[in-house]
């Protein structure tokens, strides 16, 4: 049996994602609120006292929201960097159980083996994570500015990504927000544009990779069609890929996605 994976929220309003293997349900990330996040877990059968773990990425209050609630009042541990705990702790409060992971270290989790790596992202000591089990792999990347080296070595031989991609330049330079946010989120420790999105997607594409789902995209600076076009780009770009049969989807802010075996 491999394992599955639900984004059950994503965007710079919450993110949230359930990893559910034989031995472990992991939460990565708590963005959304703890009603939204207890709810959304209810649709996908999962009652949140049945987590063993809430892994956080970076500080940011999408990522972190609902964690330190939620840790205290089901009793889970709590997996971070000590960097990002630094920058979190007021927010998250007191919690029952902390477990201070190494950035680029892996960890096992039941039968779930974690390894984080390092994101450029202007947050204190930001990660990404993959997980494996046994030969089976899930790669996940958000809030990123680029896609670094290391990026693109650790979203190799993934069976399932979930990838950012979070706005159209364009878009973004013409929209609503001001200037100093605009090259915050366009800057190379901001978030990934659906340019390099493909790119990225375009270099790490294999034959067995059979699941894609584009995430925290911008609902100012971006539209789900451009997005979903510019990644299928990708995809029809490896015509020498002769096997490639990607599912490629676009994860919501308000709705929650498929639970999808990696
Ligand atoms: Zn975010
Ligand atoms: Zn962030």
């Amino acid at each position: 049996m491999s394992f599955r994976v639900c984004v059950l929220g994503s965007g710079s309003a919450g993110n949230s994602i359930l990893v559910c293997s034989k031995e472990a349900k992991i939460l990565i990330d708590a963005g959304l609120s703890t009603g939204e996040i207890v709810s959304r877990l209810a649709m996908v059968a999962t009652r949140p006292d049945e987590l063993c773990a809430i892994l956080i990425s970076h500080e940011h209050i999408d990522h972190l929201r609902s964690a330190g609630v939620l840790a205290r009042r089901y009793k889970l541990p709590l997996y971070l960097n000590t960097a990002t705990f630094e920058a979190a702790k007021i927010q998250l409060g007191k919690v029952p159980r902390l477990e201070i992971f190494d950035p680029d270290r892996g960890f096992q989790l039941h039968d779930l083996l974690i390894e984080p790596f390092s994101v450029p992202h202007d947050a204190a000591d930001p990660v990404s994570f993959c997980l494996y089990m046994k030969n089976r792999k899930l790669g996940i990347a958000t809030d990123l500015g680029r896609p670094t080296t290391l990026v693109r070595q650790m979203l190799r031989a993934c069976h399932a990504l979930i990838l950012e991609s979070n706005h159209d330049p364009e878009m973004l330079l013409s929209g609503p927000y001001p200037w100093w946010l605009k090259q915050r989120i366009r800057g190379g420790f901001g978030h990934l544009s659906n340019e390099s999105s493909q790119s990225l997607l375009r270099d790490v594409l294999h034959e067995e990779l059979k699941t894609v789902i584009l995430a925290h995209l911008s609902e100012k600076n971006n539209h789900v069609a451009l997005a979903y076009q510019t990644a299928a780009q990708a995809l029809q770009e490896r015509g020498d890929l002769k096997n490639l049969n990607v599912a490629l989807s676009i994860a919501s802010q308000h709705q929650v996605g498929a639970m999808i075996d990696v």
